[in-house]
């Protein structure tokens, strides 16, 4: 009897910490700071320092993905503590409501992607995530642009002359790679799962792939 309470108890706390939040993304979310509390998380669109300088979640709102996204992240986490640095996560979960205002608020589809075409937005989804570097302390260091930087500094390749700033945004590329994610090439700061195509439903993927190749590529 005793074990079977505690059985019900780690169920119970296992459905607490899955959290599925919307249907069209079809699975579970984690928190990404219960997998690894040592990664930072400033969610931009919690706040006003955003494109459309209002709060677009409500406070408190967690950084949620996929748990096999948080575990990588977790992954580069590790990775990165060796260069005595971190990861502080700027997005990752992102309702498909959200993704709608954020659409009629820039009507940029050169960078922000439809939430009605195709798969919308892979944040949508829990398989795509933004993040920036951090020293061992917390502190932000010198990188190419601020966040939802829609100019040519927020490219995937940097282009400027600061050597600094080359070794951190290749520092942080190079931990998510190995991690298991693949980078955009209009934004440093944006990451996606490797096997995303495994998370979307398989005529969703196809499409997407499709998509990905051509102008679909480059949106947030
Ligand atoms: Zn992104």
């Amino acid at each position: 009897m005793r074990g079977s309470n505690t059985y019900v108890s780690l169920i119970a706390a296992m459905t607490a910490a899955l959290v599925s939040l919307d249907a069209r993304a079809g699975g579970p979310f984690v928190d990404v700071r219960s997998v690894d509390p040592t990664i930072m998380v400033e969610l931009r669109y919690a706040g006003r320092n955003n494109l459309i300088r209002h709060p677009l979640y409500p406070s408190g709102t967690r950084a949620l993905a996929r748990p096999e996204v948080a575990s990588a992240l977790a992954v580069a986490q590790a990775f990165l503590r060796r260069y005595q640095c971190g990861l502080k996560i700027w997005d990752a979960y992102r309702p498909v409501t959200v993704q709608a205002e954020l659409w009629k608020a820039s009507r940029n589809s050169d960078y922000v992607a439809n939430p009605e075409i195709g798969v919308g937005s892979l944040h949508s989804w829990g398989i795509a995530v933004d993040a920036t570097l951090v020293d061992s302390w917390g502190r932000p260091v010198l990188m190419p642009s601020d966040f939802d930087d829609f100019t040519p500094a927020a490219m995937w390749r940097y282009a400027g002359s600061s050597a600094d700033i080359r070794a951190h945004v290749r520092l942080l590329q190079y931990a998510m790679y190995k991690a298991g994610f693949w980078g955009l090439r209009t934004e440093w700061w944006h990451f996606t799962i490797a096997d995303w195509q495994k998370y979307l439903p398989p005529e969703k993927a196809k499409v997407a792939g499709k998509v990905l190749g051509t102008r679909w590529d480059g949106r947030l």
